[in-house]
């Protein structure tokens, strides 16, 4: 009955139909925030009309403006301008937030190197699976990721519960929770909406039908598979990118060194990928620390957190190509 409940009820209704319906519409290229501005704006002029004026048209020119949610999407901020220039884009990730992750920041800040992309699944706390794995496999709980342990870092979705989705593709509203829940949670904890994830489970678990939930009803734009390719070349369609490399792998740094030495007449990429449990498998702490530091000395590449490479290639590669052939 409160008129200005009503209308504060409009708007967080619109801002959040804003979060979770940007179908279609790559959400990093067409924020959110200017949607919500404009439905702000015009939803409550027609509840005016319908209401007594005086005090609506006070409260949406004094309300609105402060309610506008200022969504800020991930990797904005890599200060690269693509000006035609080749380069070489080098992402390193890791997935599912484990403890492991704390070694590998103390690793990256040790040589001041932040490009680095950690995947998290924010339905699985403190969840432990070493029992299944054969070594330590604990999450980080909520309480120390609030911490700050990823700050400084690119924190993207691993999905909210790490389940085998091609086993969902029939329920569409559930992998869209999987994967939305998990961003929306992320930004809540960051401030920053991610709009890239690590396919859970990896390749066998990746149907054309979950790309397509993913690209027609989640803001999700990049998801990364797990087949490594040992090329550079540039991912066709950036919701099943599959990697250069894996961290365990014995080609890493002949695949590496390659790409340094590797003549740059059009844009190259080095995709690399792992999890934090593997350094206890093949107790390689000291092999990755010397992969850290050959990639923060390097010359000639130009490191980018998995979000800043969707956000400079957004234009130009894309998330979803619909398959045509029946
Ligand atoms: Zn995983």
């Amino acid at each position: 009955m409160n008129i200005k409940r009503m209308i504060s009820l409009i708007l967080s209704v619109t801002a959040l139909l804003c979060f979770v319906s940007c179908s279609g519409e790559p959400a990093a290229t067409e924020p959110a925030t200017d949607d919500t501005a404009t439905a702000a704006t015009e939803e409550p002029t027609t509840t005016e009309e319908e209401t007594t004026e005086e005090v609506t048209t006070e409260e949406i020119t004094t309300e609105a403006p402060e309610t506008k949610p200022e969504i800020v999407y991930a990797g904005l901020e890599s200060g690269i301008v693509r000006d035609g220039t080749p380069r070489k884009y080098f992402c390193l990730c890791f997935d599912d937030a484990t403890q492991q992750d704390l070694k590998i920041i103390e690793m990256c800040k040790k040589y001041n190197y932040y490009d680095v992309t950690f995947f998290i699944s924010t339905g699985l706390y403190g969840v432990d699976w070493t029992a299944g794995v054969g070594v330590p496999h604990v999450r980080f709980t909520k309480k120390e990721v609030q911490s700050g342990i990823y700050d400084g870092f690119d924190l993207a979705s691993h999905t909210l519960n790490h389940l085998p989705l091609d086993q969902y593709e029939s329920n569409p509203k559930k992998v869209k929770s999987e994967l939305e829940t998990d961003a929306k949670n992320i930004y809540k904890l960051t401030g920053i909406y991610p709009v890239v994830m690590a396919w859970p489970g990896g390749d066998p678990n990746v149907t054309r039908g979950l790309m397509k939930i993913a690209y027609e009803q989640t803001s999700i734009r990049l998801a990364r598979g797990t087949t490594s390719t040992h090329k550079f070349d540039l991912p066709k369609e950036l919701l099943w990118l599959q990697p250069t490399a894996e961290i365990s792998e014995a080609t890493l740094f002949n695949d590496f060194q390659r790409f340094l030495d590797a003549e740059c007449t059009e844009d190259m990429l080095f995709f690399c990928w792992g999890h934090g449990y593997e350094l206890d498998i093949y107790n390689s702490y000291d092999r990755l620390e010397k992969f850290i530091k050959m990639i923060a000395e390097a010359e000639g590449i130009e490191r980018v957190t998995v979000s800043e490479f969707y956000q400079l290639f957004k234009d130009e590669i894309p998330s979803y190509i619909e398959d045509t052939a029946e």
